[in-house]
This record gives structure tokens, sequence and C-alpha cells, in this order.
């Protein structure tokens, strides 16, 4: 059976259902599966006339061992239906142009590719409640840089024995998404602006996490945490279906033969998204690079292409607000696995980070990445040109996250000549980010004094496609969360909400 170890040593192996239910290790390390088992081309091939969901299942066992096909079974029929996702696919692959294919994840409740995680997440975890035997209520701790506290929410919400508190940058989220928080429904959660950035907001929520006096006294009163951010492996896991999803469909519409290489281009904050697609390279799925796409906020390109990882930079305010990130955790995983597992040298180069900001990893390891990985980055104009573009020439409309992957993907092509069939990872629906959106396409003039919820409207009019579901009628819900704290105050909302 498959056992998860703590990136920063120190455990011995433990159940997928226990790291799921824990989400981070109690060092501070995150939790990776020992072993990556490796597929055979005929078990990628069997996946092409498999549905969605069939392939959830098939990925999701190997990983998840200790639930039984059936539980599996219904986690995923639970999470990936047309009542809560838009599209029959799920995640269709979507052709723009000859060289051009995106990959939609963001057709679920929430429009943006968080769901495709968050939906089946809460699954899992009250399904490890059970099998670890767990009498504790679990209370979910979210950071969000936007998209994840509402799929959390709308994950959770009314899920039994579990609990949910969201902390969103105040000024660091679209209004609709803050919209989208501040109405939700459901006895168990609890949604909060920080006056910060979104890593402030992750650095708090992490520092609560690993507060010992706060656990013991949670302890007493039989509450436990856990994370629904992409630390959880319940949460990386199910990222890791897409890619082969998104394999199998080129090979059913012939654009390639099984067993042909292909690029992944990411829209890159945390790391996540990437990582899932690393793992399923490891797994054996034919993949050429790893395409990482930063926006201003490119501290992964440096990190990449120079081996330096430095955070002692400005954060940057962009029109992709899911990706204004310096920390990303989830590189914390891809170097244990690069260094072969060495745990001494990963908590050595976090501590660094923590303590003076910066750490390198050094020739070898690097050499080690760039087989791997290629990296570079868009700003903000060039983004909101790219939009622009290709509606024009496609007459497709992009949200801004993924016009960042769109761009990178054209200079990646401009300095390789690497013409391998690629597939662009689409993470929101335009609508979601609909005020630069509509500057891209139409220009100030055409947007000035229209609030984002009229820019709904004028988006779907204009571009000739309807408003998703989960975005419609937004301003006028009802405003059920309206706390804001400072930053030092986070640990004190939290205890004032369950004790
Ligand atoms: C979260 C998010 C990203 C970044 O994904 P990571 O897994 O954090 O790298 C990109 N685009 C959108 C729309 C997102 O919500």
């Amino acid at each position: 059976m498959v056992l998860y170890e703590s990136t920063r040593g120190g455990n011995e192996g433990i159940s997928s259902a226990e790291a799921i239910k824990r989400g981070i290790s109690p060092n501070g390390g995150l939790y990776v599966p020992q072993q990556i088992k490796e597929l055979t081309l005929k078990d990628i091939s069997d996946l092409v006339n498999m549905t969605y969901a069939q392939r959830a299942v098939f990925i999701l066992k190997q990983y998840l061992e200790d639930y039984t096909e059936d539980e599996l079974i219904e986690c995923v029929n639970n999470a990936y239906n047309t009542a809560k996702f838009s599209s029959s696919d799920i995640a269709p692959v979507r052709p723009i142009n000859e060289s051009l294919c995106l990959l939609e994840l963001w057709h679920g409740p929430t429009c943006a590719f968080k769901d495709m995680a968050l939906q089946i997440l809460p699954h899992f975890l009250v399904k490890a409640m059970e099998k670890t035997g767990e009498k504790s209520e679990i209370v979910i701790l979210v950071a969000t840089s936007g998209d994840t506290g509402k799929a959390a929410l709308e994950g959770f919400a009314d899920v039994k024995g579990t609990r949910i508190i969201v902390f969103y940058p105040e000024d660091g989220v679209s209004e609709v998404q803050k919209y989208q928080m501040i109405t939700q429904t459901g006895k168990n959660v609890k949604v909060v602006g920080v006056k910060g950035n979104f890593d402030d907001t992750q650095s708090g929520v992490k520092r609560i996490f690993t507060d010992k006096k706060l656990i013991q006294e949670m302890d007493e009163r039989n509450l436990k945490f856990s994370s629904a951010n992409s630390i959880n492996w319940g949460r990386l896991v199910p990222q890791i279906i897409y890619y082969f999803s998104a394999y199998a469909d080129l090979v059913k519409d012939n654009r390639i033969k099984a067993g042909d290489k292909v690029n992944f281009v990411v829209p890159t904050g945390n790391f996540g998204n990437i990582l899932a697609g690393y793992y399923a390279k490891c797994m054996g799925l034919p993949v050429n690079k790893l395409i990482c796409a930063s926006n201003d906020n490119n501290i992964l390109t440096d990190f990449i292409r120079t081996g330096s990882y430095d955070k002692r930079r400005k954060f940057i305010k962009t029109v992709s607000p899911s990706m204004d990130i310096l920390i990303s955790s989830n590189l914390e995983r891809l170097l244990y696995e690069l260094t072969n597992r060495d745990h001494k040298k990963v908590t050595d180069w976090m501590n660094r980070l923590n303590e003076s900001g910066h750490y390198e990893i050094g020739k070898n390891l690097l050499d080690r990445l760039h087989r791997i990985f290629w990296a570079g980055w868009s700003n903000q104009d060039e983004t909101l040109k790219t939009i622009e573009c290709v509606y024009k020439d496609n007459n497709y409309i992009l949200d801004t996250h993924t016009a960042v992957a769109v761009d990178v993907y054209d200079k990646y092509v401009i300095t390789t000549g690497d013409l391998t069939p690629s597939v662009i990872l689409s993470t929101a629906s335009p609508f979601k980010f609909n005020s630069s959106v509509c500057k891209a396409l139409f220009g100030d003039a055409e947007i000035e004094g229209k609030s984002e919820f009229e820019l709904l409207e004028f988006l779907s009019e204009e571009g000739n496609i309807p408003i998703p579901a989960g975005l419609k009628n937004l301003d006028k819900k009802s405003i059920l969360h309206s706390d804001v704290c400072e930053k030092y105050d986070m640990k004190t909302v939290v205890t004032q909400n369950l004790f």
C-alpha cells in the first residue's frame, strides 16, 4: 500500500486517509507518497474510451489505496456530475486553432479550476474520518487568493462533522470573488477579510496550524484542524486526473497517437496545479516539457532559470490575482522529489527562506529541473493584449490567468522552436475576472463607470456567451460575512469562532 511521509522527515509512513485528515504534517512539512505508481502505455490507452469519472477512479486508486474502489466511485460520482459541472465532459479539451488546445478546468460551480479538487476533497475527508475512527470535528482553515476560498466553501458548506473558516486578503481579490465568498450560506461557514496581502494571509494560517498551545486547546474541545489548501494531498491528487484525461482526449480526437509527447502550459501561483503535472509525468504520461507561466510576480521564472529562490522583492497586485504569490508552497514537494527525498536539504532550504528570504539549489539540481521544466512570465500589458488578440483571431475569450499562459507559450515557441503539441491549462472563466477582460477587449472608455456586476451582463452580450450560473445575480444576494481583521488578529478570530 502507498504510504505518505513528510517532506521534512521525522514521520513513519501514514495512510492516505490520515494524510488527508491532517492536511499538513506536524513538523511543517507536506505529505508525499512514498512511491509513485508507474502506468503503462496500455493503461493510458485504456483511458481513451472512459468517461471523466471512470478515468478519475483509475488514477485515484493508484494513490488512495486505503479507500475501496466502491468508496472512490462514490466520491467521484458525488463530485464530477452534471448537477455540479456545466459540461458533461467535466474537463473538456477545446482546440482554438491548429497549434493551440485549451483544457477548460472551470466548468464547476465556482468557475475556477479549484473546483476540480475541492468538489471531491470533502468526500475524501468524510471517509477519512470514518476510516481513522476520528471523533473530533474537523476545522478547515483556508487562506485564499480568491478562488480557493469560494471553492472550499462550496465544497464544505453543511458537510457533517466539519467547520470551515476562510481568510482572504481584503483588497487582494476581485469584486466578483469577494461577493462569491461573503454571500456564502451554510451553518458551518465563516469568512473573514484580512488587512494584508495573500502571503500575509497564508503565513497567518500556517502559524495557526502549527500553534501547539492552540492545538491542545482544540484537542480538549474535540476539534482538529485540517487544510483545504493545496498543501493537502487530497487536493493535489485529483489534479493529476485531468492531465491524463486531456491526453486521452487528444488521442481520442486523433490529434496525437498514444505514446506521442505533449507539453503542458500551466498558469502558476502556489505550484499545485503544475506539480500534479509533474506527478503525471513521473507516472509515465508522455510529457515533453512542463511550462511554468507566471505574472509580474515572476519569482518562479527566476527560480527555474537560475536556481535561486529569492522572495526579497516587491509583491505586485496584478490582473491575475490568483497568481499573485511569492511563496509557492508546493515547490517543497518538487524539491523533495528532485533531491531523491533528501528531507535535510529541503528543511534547510525552507528554513533559509523563512529566516533570510532566499535559498539556492545548486547546478546539479538545476540541470535536473531543466530537463522537465521551462519557465516564463507575462506582464500585465502583454496579458491584456493576449486576451484581445485571441478574441480577434479565434473568437474565444480568455480569462486573465489563462492569458498569462498563452502569452508564455508564445514566448516558449519563439525561444525554443519546439512545436510539440501543447495543452494550455485554462484555469478560470473570463466572467470571474470580467473587469480586466472587458478592459482588454473593449477598452477603458467602454467600461468606465460600470460595476463588475454590470460588466457581467456587458461581457455576456458583447461576447455572446451566457453568464455562468454561479455568478448570476451575485450582487442581489445577502451579505452574510462582513468581518475584517488585522493580520496579527487571525488567531483571535479563530478562537472566538470556535470556543
Ligand atoms: C489558483 C489559481 C491558479 C494558480 O494555481 P496554483 O495551483 O496555485 O499554481 C491559476 N489560475 C487560477 C484562476 C487560479 O484560481
